[in-house]
């Protein structure tokens, strides 16, 4: 009896241990899929959030960098006509007349800070590649450093030339609120910027195109230093330095990237569309150019400020996104120069236009 009654007893107990653990589970899988998917509901808000809670106080810490009495933003129909840009209709700096009160306009919102800080990013990104591709090439290249120079001479060239192009550029749109003598002098430091890089572009790519060809390399490299010093007198000229002699100006320089076609032809001739459509320097310059030409294109269009009047006139503005577009295009060939550099491109391109074998890819 007493052995039966402890049997019931203890197969009750260890059913309602069952069914505890059985309803603890339960509990514990509603708990934590309650927690978790809280916690999937807090991160989504967080997400939304943290994109509000960064992206405001973001821009009103920046703007708190600088006391409000130095803050100098207007309307475009209270700013001078010189100033103006079409279809930009607010966040003007007024005329600082001092040097000092525009580099302070560096860390307050107005519709050049965009112009201003794409550019000044793109000074400290080139340097910095510049400086870990040195150093990495001195490691890697430690007992064929000396053959490896000229062609890094070469890819630090183009670094330069985009370092002074991003310089030049983030100095012009600083100082641009001067005053109107003092901003044309700074337009056309702006414009020399951009010869700079277009040459730098077409050095490096004519010396690589042209690596067993000295007397082409002489000949392409003379023809884009003429070209490039004629468009630098056309473009320091007083005539273009108005803001109505832009159309004109975009014309320039797409002038002279289509003067890039010609040597992009030879090569084509000498390696034939498949070498080219396998070189990656080639590859990538045409992307690059391709870039250039859709900032451009913007850039003379006003798009898209022109259909939407007073939208972008902080953010995404025409001018805001050619100077991505260079930055883009800037990097996207300096990405390929240095692959090229590590990875001995130029020995790949003779070796296979002597043997035919597949040179390397990305
Ligand atoms: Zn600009």
């Amino acid at each position: 009896m007493i052995k039966g009654d402890f049997k019931d007893k203890l197969i009750n107990v260890i059913a309602s241990i069952i069914a505890i653990i059985f309803i603890l589970e339960q509990l514990g899988k509603k708990v934590i899929r309650n927690a978790l998917l809280e916690q999937l509901y807090s991160r989504k808000s967080i997400i939304l959030i943290k994109f509000k809670s960064v992206y405001r106080p973001l821009i009103s810490s920046y703007n708190l960098l600088v006391d409000s009495s130095e803050k100098n933003t207007e309307k475009a129909s209270d700013t001078p006509v010189w100033q103006c840009e079409p279809f930009i209709l607010s966040g003007y700096r007024k005329q600082t007349f001092s040097y000092t009160k525009c580099f302070k306009s560096i860390f307050y919102l107005h519709n050049e800070s965009v112009n201003i800080l794409s550019h000044l990013f793109g000074v400290f990104l080139f340097l910095y590649m510049f400086s870990r591709d040195y150093y990495t090439a001195k490691e890697t290249f430690v007992y064929s450093w000396h053959s490896k120079r000229n062609e890094f001479i070469i890819i630090s060239f183009y670094n330069a030339s985009a370092v002074f192009c991003m310089l030049f550029s983030s100095i012009y749109h600083t100082f641009n609120c001067h005053s109107k003598d003092h901003s044309t002098c700074w337009l056309k430091i702006d414009f020399i910027g951009i010869l700079v890089l277009i040459f730098g572009t077409f050095l490096t790519g004519i010396y690589y195109g042209f690596y067993y060809f000295k007397w082409l390399f002489i000949f392409y490299t003379s023809l884009i230093s003429i070209i490039s010093i004629a468009a630098l007198i056309v473009s320091v000229s007083e005539k273009f330095s108005n803001p109505h002699g832009r159309a004109l100006r975009a014309k320039v320089f797409s002038g002279i990237a289509i003067s890039g076609i010609l040597p992009l032809l030879n090569i084509h001739y000498i390696y034939g569309i498949d070498m080219i459509l396998r070189s990656i320097i080639l590859q990538y310059l045409f992307y690059s150019l391709i870039l250039y030409g859709i900032g451009v294109v913007i850039y003379a269009n006003r798009f898209p400020e022109r259909f939407w009047p007073g939208k972008f006139d902080l953010f995404m503005g025409s001018h805001q996104l050619f100077h991505i577009s260079v930055l883009l295009a800037a990097y996207t060939y300096y990405h390929a120069l240095s692959y090229a550099f590590f990875n001995d491109y130029i020995l790949t391109l003779g070796y296979y236009y002597n043997t035919h074998l597949y040179p390397y890819t990305i």
